[in-house]
């Protein structure tokens, strides 16, 4: 059993797939070709943003958001604690210290209660200006955009969405990455709709920003490429990932969110009483990049992932380290006990087996074990 099968997902959108590639390789066209373009439209429509702009990498994404709001040394970003590294280093790249927040014990995103405290204390301390704050739509989910928009408007600070897991998601109807002032996803081949190596994009409804993140992801061009107006970056997203992400954007939009979503429900169904399932809020839709349990212990969770091993089933903890005790942030100074949710997340959280191509016979097999591992 594969955790995220991406084989299969090739195998079923082959004919279209090597019709893309070796369109994209006749063409000639491998840097800004059409489907560029094209894919950057249909993306923007699909969330329902004004402007969506392609780059190399989610990181690049996160980066180019930060540039284009000037984010500099001295400057506060708050972000969870609980997230893969790239939310908080690209904070630390610009220059700028990133303040971590715990998170929600059910949703696993930015717990609101803890961002204001957080951001409450920067203030105090009086040495960093607060700026913006990171909401990651983590696992597929979307954040607690109500409570966050309400806080950020009261403290003047911008949202910089991360949906790097999110995209495909929503509240209410109203598509993730739509949440940020900027927001951001990724196309690693693992996320939701991912390519066939690095991708992002950025979305946003501001023109300015939108035109700053053009010009920087190409060298700060100004009205050539040869006119260089700023110092920007090189981050592009290749024809060719452009030309394999078209058809499997159809695909996600088609039927692969619908058919995760019944994968999830499933395990939801299946594991009922036995460990703690996630909880997706009313009104709230995932595109669950992740399938994440909760154990009672880190025993009990690295006891499960050796006897799920141990029947072939692949697992994966997201994840093990809290960013504040991360070696690259020690300087920081945060202590052990800073953000006891995150903590025990950490030790207690367990990914399982999903994609859009998953069986019932496979979740059923994964269930079973850990039925007989629980009991
Ligand atoms: C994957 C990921 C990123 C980085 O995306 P890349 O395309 O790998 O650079 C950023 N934030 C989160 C939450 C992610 O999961």
């Amino acid at each position: 059993m594969q955790f995220r099968d991406l084989v299969k997902q090739y195998n079923v959108l082959k004919p279209a797939i090597d019709m893309a590639m070796t369109d994209t390789a006749a063409s000639g066209g491998y840097i800004m070709g059409k489907p560029v373009k094209e894919l950057e439209a249909e993306l923007a429509e699909y969330v329902g943003s004004k402007h969506c702009i392609t780059c190399g990498n989610g990181t690049d994404a996160l980066t180019l958001a930060l540039k284009a709001w000037n984010i500099k040394e001295g400057d506060a970003i708050f972000v969870p604690d609980f997230t893969f590294f790239a939310s908080a280093e690209v904070i630390s790249m610009e220059g700028a210290t990133p303040v971590f927040v715990d998170v929600d014990s059910v949703t696993f995103n930015i717990d609101p209660v803890s961002l204001e405290e957080m951001i409450q204390k920067t203030i105090q301390g009086g040495k960093l200006t607060p700026k913006a704050i990171v909401t990651v739509d983590l696992f597929g989910l979307p954040a607690d955009y109500f409570a966050v928009k309400e806080i950020a408007d009261k403290y003047n600070l911008l949202i910089l969405e991360d949906g790097a897991q999110g995209f495909g998601g929503s509240i209410n109807g109203r598509m993730a990455c739509t949440f940020g002032d900027i927001s951001t996803t990724s196309f690693f081949p693992a996320k939701p709709l991912g390519c066939y190596g690095d991708g992002g994009a950025i979305f946003t409804d501001n023109d300015e920003w939108a035109e700053i993140i053009n010009s920087l992801k190409v060298h700060g061009k100004g009205s050539f490429k040869y006119d260089n107006v700023r110092i920007g970056m090189n981050s592009r997203l290749d024809t060719m990932q452009a030309a394999i992400l078209k058809p499997k954007f159809k695909a996600f939009r088609e039927y692969e969110v619908t058919d995760i979503n019944k994968a999830a429900s499933l395990y939801t169904e299946k594991l009922k009483g036995l460990v703690k399932t996630p909880v997706v809020p009313k009104g709230y839709y995932s595109s669950w990049a992740q399938y994440t349990i909760q154990l009672e212990n880190r025993e009990q969770r690295d006891g499960l992932q050796s006897y799920l091993k141990e029947n072939g089933i692949p697992s994966m903890v997201y994840y093990p380290n809290p960013m504040h005790k991360q070696t690259a942030f020690i300087d920081l100074g945060y202590n052990d006990g800073d953000f006891p949710v995150t903590e025990k997340l950490c030790k207690t959280v367990l990914s399982l087996p999903l994609h859009p191509y998953i069986t019932e016979d496979e979740i059923s097999k994964v269930c079973v074990l850990i039925e007989d591992y629980v009991k």
